[in-house]
């Protein structure tokens, strides 16, 4: 599989008035084209600041990111989707101009990617509240829509950054099988930062434990399940307490 994103004796420290934080130190992997991957640590390990890094917003410390080969940071952010905790919808505008956003602001915005977002909306159920004001929908559809934002703007890779941990525990459950679902469907590539390990088993096909501040890498799991089981389906299986089970002792020998 082609490499997509390739980092090599990653570290990074934030400076400040009071000193040197290392948040980051000598983090190598790969992401290869269509792979999701899931990334758990703990809170303040500094999973955040690496998805910084993979959006080219931070400059790494020491070593490389590459992005198709090419150094990311002089390369741009212009292929990278970004998905956060809260949905960041505009109340004052309705949910086809809050899609539409991204290729207005890059005044990208054709006839044919309304088009392409129409039917993006149709497909994932949302085109009948194309008119309504985000306050109307509920969380679980609102994150759909900040989805299909994402996706306007056709991202070569998709960084979430616990999109879920928002939503109370059954809706996170649903709104992770259909942001699962939807990214899969659309052939994307996505790195996943939670602290949930449940939904990291749920949704990676490779998971990175990273240790305790400064992050390191503990471990990487690649998981198999049985072929085309959706993230909720992937819950049921026995393979699902493996993993699980396996990421808990990892968490655990990291205190
Ligand atoms: P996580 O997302 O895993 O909870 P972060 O990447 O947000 O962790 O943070 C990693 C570490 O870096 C934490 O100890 C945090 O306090 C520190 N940190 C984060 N942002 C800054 C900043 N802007 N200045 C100084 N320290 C920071
Ligand atoms: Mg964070």
């Amino acid at each position: 599989m082609e490499k997509l994103l390739e980092l090599t004796s990653v570290s990074y420290s934030y400076h400040s008035l009071k000193g040197e934080t290392l948040a980051l130190s000598n983090i190598n992997f790969t992401v290869h084209k269509g792979e999701f991957v899931a990334i758990v640590g703990p809170s303040g390990c500094g999973k955040t600041t690496l998805l910084s890094l993979l959006s080219g917003l931070l400059e790494p410390e020491h070593g490389s990111i590459l992005l198709y080969g090419q150094k990311l940071f002089e390369k741009g952010n212009g292929t990278i989707g970004y998905m956060l905790q809260h949905d960041h919808l505009f109340e004052w505008r309705t949910i086809e101009e809050n899609v539409l956003l991204g290729p207005e602001i890059q005044k990208r915005l054709t006839p044919r990617k309304r088009e392409a977002v129409s039917d993006m909306l149709k497909t994932y159920g949302l085109y009948k509240f194309k008119d309504a004001k985000p306050s109307q929908l509920s969380g679980g559809m609102r994150q759909r829509a900040a989805l299909i934002r994402t996706l306007a703007l056709e991202p070569e890779l998709l960084l979430l950054d616990e999109p879920f941990s928002a939503l109370d525990y059954q809706t996170r459950l649903t709104v992770g099988d259909d942001i699962g679902s939807i990214i899969k469907k659309e052939k994307k590539t996505a790195v996943l930062v939670t602290h949930d390990l449940s939904e990291a088993v749920s949704l990676g096909e490779r998971i990175i434990v990273l240790t305790k501040r400064p992050g390191t890498i503990q471990k990487i799991i690649p998981t198999v399940f049985p072929a085309n089981l959706s993230p909720l389906e992937r819950r049921n299986t026995p393979e699902f307490k493996d993993y699980f089970n396996q990421l808990w002792k990892e968490m655990s020998e990291n205190e």
